[in-house]
């Protein structure tokens, strides 16, 4: 690993503030949350920004909030606050599941939603539970604010749409009817799922009375280039009967969509199985957690 190159460093006090000065920096600059992957980022040389801005001191920009329509959850808010969080293991299961396998204890304990999001890292493992919960990011920069889907953030592995002046404040999750439930499921290097994800799977459905699947997402991480839906295997899925002849077909399915690559971690061959045994193990845990026996 390199050293750290110098660079200008700041602590707003205000989301303003912290726009201004990422907006009139010279030479890259980065957002700096929990900093489990900045630092690493700019010590291998990855990232070399010249001004680096973090956002500690920025009220509100941490914590987990409960409306009646939504769940809003902060940028600053650690991954081990979204894992322990009983209102995010109640109503949003995935997301609360790969909070509480991302990396180690240590990590979760200093690592961002945020910055997980932030990063766009094709193992991610929030970004897949977050898109299967239809989750919106909230976004600050000079235009002011907006919002858009977190699955339209990711462009590139790495790279998202964020400009060099945006921040991302929070994400909400809309409340979903009764019959939703939602499962995430990952393959470690070490088996215990605690690391980087060689294959990922966030799954969620929404069924209704009799067992039928009214709608349902499904997102991959480390079988792409970024956090993706396997839009074409939710397809297959709506307004059917969940079956065990259906999840055999919508598992072969999502791994023919899965767009794996051969790593140091893993074979894309070895990836495509795992897409295979991963989707049908999430939708198992999705349709579970609304409830729903699969018939023979
Ligand atoms: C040992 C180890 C194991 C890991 N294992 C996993 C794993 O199993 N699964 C997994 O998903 N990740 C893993 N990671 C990656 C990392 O911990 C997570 O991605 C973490 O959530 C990043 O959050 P952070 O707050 O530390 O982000 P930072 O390092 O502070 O920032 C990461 C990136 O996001 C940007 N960013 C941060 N916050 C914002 C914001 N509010 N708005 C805009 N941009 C922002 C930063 O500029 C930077 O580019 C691991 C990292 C380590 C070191």
């Amino acid at each position: 690993m390199k050293r750290l190159l110098k660079f200008d460093y700041y602590e707003p006090a205000s989301l303003e503030d912290a726009v201004r000065i990422l907006a009139a920096a010279d030479g890259g600059a980065s957002v700096l949350a929990g900093g489990t992957d900045l630092v690493v980022d700019m010590k291998t040389g990855r990232l070399q920004p010249s001004t680096v801005v973090n956002l500690k001191g920025i009220p509100k920009l941490a914590g987990i909030d409960a409306a009646d329509d939504a769940t809003r959850i902060g940028a600053l808010t650690r991954v081990t606050e979204v894992e322990l969080s009983e209102l995010v293991q109640s109503r949003h299961p995935a997301l609360a599941q790969a909070a509480s396998i991302l990396a180690s204890p240590p990590v979760r304990g200093l690592a961002t939603i945020g910055g997980n999001v932030g990063r766009a890292s094709p193992a991610s493992d929030l970004g897949p539970a977050l898109i299967v919960h239809d989750a919106r990011v909230a976004i600050i920069g000079t235009e002011g604010a907006r919002e858009e889907l977190v699955e339209k953030l990711y462009v590139a592995p790495g790279v998202t749409s964020l400009a060099q002046s945006d921040i991302i404040t929070h994400f909400t999750l809309p409340l979903q009817p009764p019959g939703f439930g939602s499962a995430y499921v990952k393959l470690g290097k070490r088996g215990s799922g605690t690391d980087i994800a060689l294959a990922g799977v966030a799954a969620s459905v929404l069924a209704d009375g009799d067992g039928e699947i009214v709608d349902c997402r499904i997102a991959l991480a480390s079988l792409g280039p970024t956090p993706f839906r396997a839009v074409g295997t939710e397809t297959l899925l709506r307004s059917k009967r969940a079956t065990q002849a259906l999840l055999a077909t919508a598992a072969e399915n999502a791994s023919h969509e899965a767009m794996p690559i051969d790593d140091m971690r893993a074979s894309a061959f070895y990836r495509e199985k795992l897409a295979r045994v991963l989707t049908d193990r999430a939708l198992r845990g999705a349709l579970a957690s609304a409830g729903v026996e699969v018939a023979a």
